[in-house]
């Protein structure tokens, strides 16, 4: 069994199957440092407060599993606070509530007035808001931990990791059974990448993973790999893979920046302490938690055009869409300063939930990618589910047939994820 892409989920996917008995898996990536991997490039935000049921139980299960392997993830309960400017969109998190605390998530409604006093760090334009949520189960984790912990699980179960090598290219063959005429992957034609120069080795798997080309002085080997299944875990790059089998997936990549800020202790508010504080969101969708000596900070900028970008707009990027937010509800971000940042890539679907499943008309293949700003949240319950469709032929823990990729064709199974940010 073949699992492509070596992030956060196939390597979660190759640990849940390797812990059900399912011998003789290969992870295979490009670049299993995961430079350009968004589960290297996230914010750490975990929470099971969504809208939609599918992403709270997947998220609900990660999280327990977080809460269990805390030490070794990183895994901080902090909670996460949800100011709302939107009477309608309040309305929405108010009645969503009932179906998050049916969940045993313990969501809090909180008055504007109540806020500061409970979160000081929230002290501005109060007049603007017209309400919070509190999420206390919810938190931060060390992303780049879950991803190792996975890894050392499935390679303690004999999972072998195949670094360096980039899938060019697909074999497919015809086969007659039960279900019909089905396709099924015979083989994979994979590129083994000679390593660069130390300081040029990420310029190379830049230009590879944008543009999709080996460039010749790049190339070491070709090989082919023979498969009896292959599941799709290649993240925002998994609409490549599909087009090479021929089919259309409906995700796109779209860059996503995150800002590192600098705050002096001495401009902190009275009685703010940024230590303990978990996740903010402000009412325009921007995101924020301590990080080390920093502040961590997210916006997704609505018009970004997709494509393969890493860009990050530096100085811009915080001058025009971080500071502002960020001073516009926290009087302590005032005179807060820009230290660094960097892009990574939401694969984002129409409706903002995943894909996961078996890929119709083909015998022997499975996918799971697309979770646009969710992937690590929603790594374990994903994983477990997707191990035992493959291995038992049906979901179980929670049921993933919601986020077949066949809703699409019907806009009244899309699963509107609005809680996004
Ligand atoms: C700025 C930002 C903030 C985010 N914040 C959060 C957050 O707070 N919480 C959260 O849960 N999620 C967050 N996310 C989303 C989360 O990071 C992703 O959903 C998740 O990491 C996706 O993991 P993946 O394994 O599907 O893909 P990836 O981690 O992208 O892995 C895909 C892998 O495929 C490999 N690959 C690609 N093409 C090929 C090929 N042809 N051959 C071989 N290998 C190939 C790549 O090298 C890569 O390692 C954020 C994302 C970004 C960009």
């Amino acid at each position: 069994m073949v699992v492509l892409g070596g992030g956060v989920v196939g390597t979660a996917l190759a640990a849940a199957l390797a812990e059900r008995g399912v011998r003789d898996i290969t992870v295979v990536d490009l670049d299993l440092a995961g430079i350009y991997a968004s589960s290297e490039l996230n914010a750490g935000g975990a929470r099971a407060t969504w809208w939609q049921p599918v992403n709270i139980e997947t998220c609900r299960l990660t999280l327990d599993f977080f809460r269990e392997h805390r030490a070794e993830l990183g895994f901080r309960q902090r909670g996460y606070l949800w100011l709302y400017d939107d009477e309608q969109l309040f309305a929405r998190a108010i009645q969503k509530r009932e179906l998050q605390n049916r969940a045993g998530l313990g969501v809090e409604l909180l008055e504007p007035s109540a806020i500061p006093s409970l979160f000081p760090i929230v002290d501005r334009s109060l007049e603007e808001l017209v309400g919070a949520t509190w999420s206390p189960r919810d938190g931060l984790v060390n992303p780049n931990a879950v991803r190792s912990y996975y890894r050392r699980r499935a390679e303690a179960r004999g999972v072998r990791f195949r670094n360096r090598d980039f899938v060019m290219g697909v074999r497919t063959e015809r086969v007659s059974g039960a279900a019909g005429s089905l396709r099924r992957i015979a083989a994979l034609e994979v590129v083994r990448i000679r390593h660069g120069r130390p300081g040029d080795e990420s310029g190379v798997l830049r230009e590879i993973l944008t543009t999709h080309r080996v460039p010749a002085e790049a190339r070491e080997e070709e090989e082919r790999i023979d498969c009896e299944l292959v599941v799709n875990c290649l993240g925002a790059w998994s609409p490549i893979f599909s087009a090479k089998v021929g089919i259309h997936d409906v995700s796109e990549p779209v860059r996503r920046q995150i800002a590192l800020v600098g705050v002096h202790r001495e401009d902190l508010a009275p009685g703010v302490e940024l230590e303990n504080l978990g996740m903010v969101v402000d009412p325009s969708g921007l995101y924020f938690h301590p990080d080390g000596a920093y502040l961590l900070a997210g916006y997704s900028i609505p018009e970004e055009p997709p494509g393969f970008d890493f860009s990050y707009d530096g100085e811009d990027f915080f001058q025009n869409e971080i500071w502002p937010r960020l001073a516009a509800h926290c009087s302590s971000f005032e005179r807060c300063g820009h230290v660094r940042g960097w892009a990574g890539l939401y694969a984002v679907t129409p409706d903002r939930s995943g894909i996961a499943g078996p890929v119709a008309g083909f015998s022997n293949l499975f996918e799971a990618h697309s979770f646009t700003g969710r992937g690590v949240m929603q790594s374990y319950g994903i994983s477990r589910a997707m191990a035992a469709l493959i291995d038992s032929g049906r979901f179980e823990e929670v049921d993933l047939a919601p986020l077949a990729r066949e809703r699409f064709e019907d806009p009244a199974r899309w699963v509107r994820e609005d809680l996004h940010i």
